[in-house]
């Protein structure tokens, strides 16, 4: 094998983990895993006004949420660090020394008043502005040097080879990709403040790191030749890239803040798991064998492959996203859905003192639902009858479609249910407990339905509760037959 493989996400803190970087940083992280190789984080942090340490803590918070764990970049260290941009701006210095000394780049002291003038100028002709018009291109070094040493403000651009023919290079999504060089600006690398610009970090930083894949998005294709160009002036080793497609919302729009939730903390807050989110994000654009939906990390991270990525625009299917994290909740246990449901089953009516206290109690709650949720937070509703203690909250609804509408029948289920249920002979559990009330329905001639539904409404407070006997073994049996009692007196006056 040639060198190991080296990826990096580089995200830029912009307050979000989006998650189209998500897909990114997945992408890496999978690519490394499956090569034996090393993902690294670097932060893009050059942009002053952005670069909060708290916008950073979002972006580690959100991939190790993630599980994207990282072996070198902030927090970890590693060889090739410091690991974010502005604790790096000796090296950019030192590879502004090295295209001096190549005698790739030259200061331009155009000022701004100046390059405005000449946009404007060219693009009153017919053939428009192609670029920087090379003016300071054209001093003699000396010349240059007088300015520099007097103090004239400047900038460094790369003087774009004369003689270089198409800028060629096989992106591993898009393929064969090939840019006309004669077009390409003597592009700005360092600025009047001494900051590089976002072409030349990047170049920096991947040939320091020895970065041998750039994945990343295809909104930086139109980068890729102007990086190139630079890799070639510093005599660098040009990495493979692969460009990955947008992500398009279901609406075939690109993803927006207005119309879509697009940071990945947003999506741990509305009750996504992450094995399930890391799943569906590696799905749109890449897949397995083409069929297979359910995908575990570790098969992730042993089959990953660039040559199955499409560069088909990938569109987020929010229905596909929760029937997945549905399938994730379904697999994942009791104990982990207990831990990961916290906050939720807070807002249903727990606290976490007794999360902690009776752990084997709140286990319990995990069968009732585990198939019927989509989402974690959707708990919080679905449960809180468990939370009300000797009272019931009764759904308006319910009550009249299934207490009112035959109410004489209803009052006598319920009078005759309560007897069942108070009759301490019978142990406080579900089977024996919808046994005998089965044996009712027998008595009554009725039907099953006939019988439980009201029940269900009495304890549960509506009529599309978790299953019943199930739910009232979790409840003490003082509270459900003060529910039912105050059911029989609210609604018949009893
Ligand atoms: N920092 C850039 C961004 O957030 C990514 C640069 C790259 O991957 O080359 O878009």
């Amino acid at each position: 094998m040639a060198d190991t493989v080296r990826v990096r996400f580089a995200p830029s803190p912009t307050g979000e983990l989006h998650i189209g970087g998500a897909r990114t940083a997945i992408y890496n992280w999978a690519f490394a895993r499956a090569m034996g190789g090393t993902f690294i984080l670097r932060i893009e942090d050059t942009d002053p006004e952005r670069s909060t340490e708290e916008n950073k803590q979002v972006i580690l918070r959100a991939m190790r949420w993630l599980g994207l764990d990282w072996d070198e970049g902030p927090e970890v260290g590693g060889e090739f660090g410091p690991y974010l941009q502005t604790q790096r701006f000796d090296t950019y210095a030192a590879a502004l020394e090295e295209l001096k000394a190549r005698g790739a780049v030259y200061p331009c002291f155009c000022t701004k008043e100046e390059l405005d003038a000449k946009r404007a100028a060219a693009e009153a002709t017919e053939g428009g502005y192609s670029g920087y018009d090379r003016t300071c291109r054209a001093l003699s070094p000396e010349e240059a040097q007088a300015r520099i040493d007097a103090g004239e403000p400047h900038v460094w651009r790369l003087k774009v080879p004369e003689d270089h023919g198409p800028i060629e290079f096989d992106d591993a999504v898009y393929g064969h990709m090939s840019f006309p060089a004669d077009v390409m600006d003597d592009m700005i690398l360092v600025r009047t403040d001494g900051t590089p610009t976002y072409n030349f970090a990047v170049v920096c930083d991947d040939a320091n790191m020895r970065i041998t894949h750039v994945i990343r998005g295809d909104d930086h294709l139109s980068n890729t030749p102007r990086q190139i160009l630079i890799y070639e002036a510093l005599g660098r080793p040009v990495p493979t890239f692969a460009h990955l497609s947008m992500i398009l919302g279901s609406d075939g729009r690109k993803l927006s803040k207005r119309r879509n939730a697009t940071s990945v903390e947003e999506y741990r807050d509305r009750g996504y798991l992450s094995d399930a989110l890391v799943n569906f994000l590696a799905l749109l654009g890449w897949s397995l064998d083409g069929e297979t939906t359910i995908i575990s990390r570790e098969v992730l991270c042993s089959q990953f492959s660039l040559d199955r990525i499409t560069k088909k625009d990938a569109v987020f299917d929010e229905t596909k996203l929760d029937w997945m994290n549905g399938q994730y909740i379904k697999e994942m246990g009791a104990d982990a859905w207990v831990q990961a449901s916290r906050p939720w089953l807070v807002q249903a009516g727990a606290t976490e003192a007794d999360i902690d206290a009776r752990p084997e109690w709140y286990a319990k709650l995990y069968p009732l639902v585990a198939e019927r949720l989509a989402r974690l937070d959707e708990a919080a509703d679905k449960l809180a009858y468990l939370f009300w203690g000797g009272r019931v909250e009764l759904d308006e609804k319910s009550v009249a479609k299934i207490l009112t509408k035959d109410g004489a029948r209803a009052d006598e289920v319920l009078r005759a249910v309560r007897g069942i249920l108070a009759d301490e002979s019978v142990p406080w559990e579900c089977e024996p407990l919808q046994e005998r009330v089965r044996a009712l329905t027998e008595e009554l001639d009725m039907k099953a339905k006939g019988v439980f539904q009201p029940v269900r409404v009495a304890v549960c407070g509506n009529m599309v509760s978790p299953p019943l006997f199930e739910s009232v073994e979790l409840l003490p049996r003082e509270d459900v037959l003060a529910r039912i009692d105050q059911t029989l007196s609210e609604v018949f006056g009893a």
